[in-house]
């Protein structure tokens, strides 16, 4: 029996998917939450945040802009004008890497 249109055996995990993207990573942060006023910066985003860069120590919300995919979550569901949120400098950031 020949192998051509034979299903994948095993699906692959996001984790799996996410690490074949490759990060070329600005010193400047593109993402910028003042340490004084976490207001309106929801805690749920270290559930919801699809690469971790959320974590919470005590009631400070920690994060890092590293490994960040671009999805904008945390941008849309923050509330904090003094939240800073843009994309990275052109070329900067994350590659995908689809195959
Ligand atoms: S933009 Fe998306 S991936 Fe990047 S830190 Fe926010 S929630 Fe996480």
């Amino acid at each position: 029996m020949s192998s051509e249109g034979k299903v994948l055996e095993k699906p692959l995990k996001v984790e799996d998917l996410l690490q074949r993207n490759v990060w070329d990573v600005d010193e400047e942060p593109h993402i910028a939450i003042p340490s004084d006023d976490q207001s309106g910066i929801p805690k749920a985003l270290t559930l919801l945040c699809p690469c971790g860069c959320y974590t919470k120590v005590g009631e400070k919300l920690l994060y890092s802009y590293e490994g960040c995919l671009e999805c904008g979550l945390c941008r849309v569901i923050s509330n904090n004008p003094r939240m800073k949120w843009e994309y990275p400098k052109s070329g900067r950031g994350v590659h995908y890497r689809f195959t």
